[in-house]
């Protein structure tokens, strides 16, 4: 089995540990700053012996040099696209690469469109799967396409919801609350979103963080998943006629324009 930890940085970033419970053996995802993981391993008696890096932005690497001087034989693995783009990186993977931690089988998988590098890492152990997302994919909404294309981050998150209905999604910026008012203003009669938006106001209520969601929950209430609908096609002015891809472009600028 394995336990997945968030670790709060910067403004609303996450960092996770992920933890095989057998063996102890650890990765850190996504470092975005080494004060708040190095605190976090001390209080928690862990060594890293990964660091997983889901996309080359300062934000989620940035703390993988003061890691790497206080854990020497840390292994940090990126996508074979970035690099020369994430400082640290001594492994390089791509689409279909496996590696474990531990007991658990780590599969990546290149889920372009945030950044064209940009991978996910899907966590398996005892039946259970979880993946890491970065920002290709959040709670109840998706990253701005710096890199791809609508194509490419449709073809993306097209993939992350085809794991299993139980997989749990942990993604790298605490944005549900603002992604979820978003996504009620495209489907305002689903009662999932509504759900979820009270569901969301309780936990951030009481500091907690609202990873994860399943990918039933996601495939409910996130638009960027749910291009198909009728009623989130009505209110970015398009029809049935308009293709899935040229949906999630229509989401995606009317997210960037929403305030
Ligand atoms: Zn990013």
């Amino acid at each position: 089995m394995f336990i997945v930890e968030p670790i709060a940085c910067l403004r609303d970033n996450y960092a996770y540990w992920l933890t095989c419970s057998e063996t102890g053996v650890s990765a850190l995802v996504d470092p975005s700053e080494a004060d708040p993981v190095l605190a976090s391993a001390s209080a928690h008696g862990r060594t890293p012996s990964f660091v997983l890096c889901t996309h080359h932005h300062l934000d989620h690497v940035g703390g993988i040099p003061g890691i790497a001087a206080r854990f020497s034989d840390i292994k940090v693995i990126g996508s074979s696209y970035d690099k020369g783009r994430i400082d640290g990186q001594t492994e390089t993977v791509t689409d279909g690469d496996q590696f474990t931690v531990g007991g658990i089988s780590v599969e990546v998988m290149l889920v372009p469109g945030h950044t064209l590098g940009a991978i996910a890492f899907v966590a398996r152990a005892g039946g259970k799967t979880a993946v890491f997302t970065g920002d290709t994919m959040f709670l109840a909404g998706c990253g701005r396409l710096f890199e791809g294309t609508p194509a490419d981050m449709h073809k993306s998150l097209q993939r992350i919801v085809a794991l299993p209905a139980d997989t749990q999604i942990y993604c790298g910026h605490e944005y549900t609350a603002d992604n979820l008012r978003f996504a009620a203003s495209l489907e305002p009669s689903n009662e999932a979103i509504t759900r979820a938006i009270a569901k969301t106001a309780d936990i951030r209520s009481r500091g907690l963080p609202t990873v994860p969601h399943s990918v039933t929950e996601e495939r409910a209430i996130n638009p960027f998943v749910r291009v198909q609908f009728a009623e989130l096609r009505h209110n970015l002015a398009l029809g049935a006629e308009a293709s899935d891809v040229e949906v999630l472009g229509a989401a995606r600028e009317a997210k960037d324009n929403f305030r």
